[in-house]
């Protein structure tokens, strides 16, 4: 990828996005978000879980900027074209080919493919929040998620964008190593946000025996408590919580934490600014 196509690719991707938002469609991530994020709204303002948790929460500026910032900003500020630049660098190296060749899922069925590919990203994606939880340094990247003090559908995209990176580059490298088409990367995604969105939300939903499979939102509440009830935390699934029941970390009482946050950081941002920059931040003591 030589300058002048790096430069391509940039303006290409805010072309494609501008198209996205003038042209309302299924196929297209900026109006599938806002029409999930309107469905979710209308079910918390009809039928919420906590009815005294106020609609317009203090937070709810700050999540929304979140959302959009993580989703489209990020990505158009030059991540997106790092990123295609990079992929294009280790395609060339021959390596990927090799490698693709021997775990290549391309001979199994479409639906096998797919099923595949979702499990092997989501099982990552729990091992990372997992780290995150674990090794200091990252702790403070992910304190701007735990942040939150109420939890609403928002709060599913508020966290640090050095995330983008921590959760992205592994997820890319699975996607091409094993090979991945368009169409089930996107529905990967529409899966996720919406179970991310319905888990973060204040609603209550009739899970039933699917809370060993999928993850709900009063499992994740769990995960928010300002009291960690053990260890280095619960209920780290991103998804499916299916990995939290086989390896011993869920957390599923009858009752509610008595209160959602960090503990212990009097010092932490309220502002967009302060918290981008929080994880690097000298701490007087
Ligand atoms: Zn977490
Ligand atoms: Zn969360």
């Amino acid at each position: 990828m030589e300058i002048h196509s790096i430069a391509h690719h940039f303006l290409t991707g805010w072309a494609n996005f501008w198209r996205s938002v003038i042209t309302p469609g299924w196929g297209n991530f900026f109006w599938l978000l806002v029409t999930v994020s309107l469905l979710v709204h209308v079910a918390e303002l009809v039928r919420p879980w906590r009815r005294e948790q106020p609609v317009l929460r203090r937070e709810l500026g700050l999540d929304i900027f979140y959302m959009f910032f993580n989703m489209f900003l990020f990505p158009l500020l030059g991540y997106a074209t790092l990123s295609a630049f990079f992929a294009s660098h280790v395609e060339s190296l021959g390596l990927v080919q090799k490698l693709r060749g021997s775990i290549s899922l391309t001979a199994l069925p479409a639906f096998v493919q797919l099923a595949t590919l979702f499990l092997i990203r989501d099982f990552l994606q729990w091992n990372i929040h997992r780290v995150l939880h674990i090794v200091p340094a990252l702790w403070k990247i992910h304190e701007v998620h735990h942040s939150a003090e109420t939890m609403s559908y928002p709060v599913h995209l508020r966290y640090h964008w050095a995330e983008n990176i921590i959760y992205r580059v592994p997820e890319y490298s699975i996607f091409l190593l094993i090979g991945s088409n368009l169409i089930d990367v996107f529905l990967i995604y529409v899966v996720s946000l919406s179970i991310g969105h319905l888990n973060h939300a204040n609603l209550k939903l009739p899970w039933g025996f699917l809370k060993y499979l999928f993850n709900t939102s009063e499992l994740h509440l769990w995960h928010h408590a300002k009291q960690n009830p053990r260890g280095y935390g619960v209920n780290f699934a991103i998804t499916l919580s299916l990995w939290d029941w086989l390896f011993g970390t869920a957390h599923d009482p009858a009752e509610q934490p008595a209160e959602i946050g960090i503990s212990g950081e009097p010092l932490f941002p309220d502002s967009v600014a302060g918290q981008l920059v929080w994880p690097w931040l000298k701490r007087r003591r």
